[in-house]
């Protein structure tokens, strides 16, 4: 018998499940709004000027493709840590903080898991409910145990909080908690600073491990709102993890952007956690790729190319907003017994718009694509689809 003889076939990923049945579909009004990407009024993934730029530049003077040392690009690590932590923040001043290139976010995730798994391996991880789909699968291949935590409230299309916190206090000591930085995937519901407040009193009363994942910078309020909560428990001394991802941001998905910063609690700690955690990457891919690094090394340390960089996030930033007021607007006059105000209130590429998965088969059959719970991007939407799409929802309400 082959060795592979009794391998079961694993389920199919249900978003990528929607691509599937998205191309499959020979309408040519089709419109896929269960995909995770930003796509610009004329629905193309935009290849941003500030890369183009930095990629021109780095042509002028061809690079032997060399290995990187296992933690990344030193130019990249560090603009990243600035860009997280502030440049001015105590945690760099006193060298408490390490950042290491991960394979986009996702693999900042991953390394930030196993390296838990080695040095806490009792503790058991929580992610709120419901998470990213990836979160949990990725913490249990990692070895942990793996409970959610109160987060959505449907009915109020809004966050729990008070389940939130109540589930906070109730976790044990050093239990590895997985906090979305900005921008909820899949909900759009974010916590406000005064909730954040309560979190952080919360987190470090109960002896937990924050893990911050920020996976939307900028998409929110702006960069430095976006990335405020993650200062703001940088400032309690605590032990704490952040991955970043610049697949949005930079809309750079397919060249594994991101990167894992540790906290610890003096430079000496930290220097032990970077040379364990290179550890962790040596015996996993030795070490990440060059081009995407160089690339955004430059963007975020090169003046203009920032600054670049910063208006062409913002114009991300406000297109999506623009789609959530015309889409509440539409929806008003299209469906006037329904609210969906609350569409304007969430943040982010997503929307949890609380079609049923009932609805979201029948918007199906008109050629349009949403995930079952309901979660509709809507960085997806724009201003040829948005009336078919509200025409559409307004009939399956
Ligand atoms: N974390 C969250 C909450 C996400 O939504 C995503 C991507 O959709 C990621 C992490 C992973 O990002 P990347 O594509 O950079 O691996």
């Amino acid at each position: 018998a082959s060795l592979f003889g009794a391998i079961d076939m694993a389920p199919r990923d249900p978003i990528l499940g929607i691509t599937e049945a998205f191309n499959a579909d020979t309408n040519p009004a089709k419109i896929n709004l269960g995909v995770g990407v930003y796509y610009d009024d004329n629905g193309k993934v935009p290849l941003l000027q500030c890369v183009q730029k930095a990629e021109a530049k780095l042509m002028e003077q061809p690079a032997p493709r060399t290995y990187l040392p296992i933690e990344g690009l030193a130019a990249y690590d560090k603009a990243v840590q600035e860009l997280v932590f502030g440049a001015d923040s105590a945690v760099i001043q006193e060298k408490r903080a390490i950042t290491v290139q991960a394979l986009g976010g996702t693999g900042a995730l991953k390394l930030g898991a196993d390296f838990l798994k080695r040095f806490s391996p009792n503790s058991e991880v929580w992610i709120s409910d419901p998470s990213w789909e990836n979160h949990r699968a990725l913490f249990e291949s990692a070895g942990f145990v793996v409970n959610n935590y109160t987060y959505y409230d449907a009915a109020t299309h809004g966050v729990n909080f008070e389940g939130m916190l109540a589930a906070l206090k109730d976790m044990p000591q050093g239990a590895i908690v997985v906090l979305h930085a900005c921008c909820h995937n899949p909900t759009g519901a974010d916590l406000s600073q005064d909730q954040w407040t309560q979190v952080i009193d919360a987190v470090i009363a109960g002896g937990l491990v924050p893990f911050l994942d920020m996976a939307y910078q900028g998409f929110g309020a702006g960069i430095a709102e976006d990335g405020a909560v993650v200062r703001r428990f940088a400032e309690k001394g605590i032990p704490l993890l952040v991955s970043n991802s610049f697949s949005k941001s930079f809309s750079l998905y397919g060249e594994r952007a991101g990167a894992l910063s540790i906290v610890a609690t003096s430079a000496e700690e930290a220097a032990r956690v970077l040379s364990q955690l290179k550890r962790v990457i040596r015996t996993n891919y030795s070490n990440p790729p060059t081009h995407t690094a160089k690339v955004v090394a430059m963007v975020l340390s090169t003046p203009e190319l920032r600054q670049l960089w910063e208006e062409e996030l913002a114009g991300m930033r406000v297109r999506i907003k623009e789609m959530r007021n015309l889409m509440v607007e539409k929806l008003k006059e299209k469906a006037p017994g329904h609210d969906f105000e609350f569409v304007r209130e969430q943040v982010g590429m997503f929307s949890y718009s609380g079609l049923t998965k009932e609805q979201v088969g029948k918007l199906r059959e008109q050629s349009i694509y949403a995930v079952d719970t309901g979660r509709i991007c809507v960085a997806a939407l724009n201003s040829t689809n948005l009336d078919r799409v509200v025409d559409a929802v307004a009939k399956v309400l």
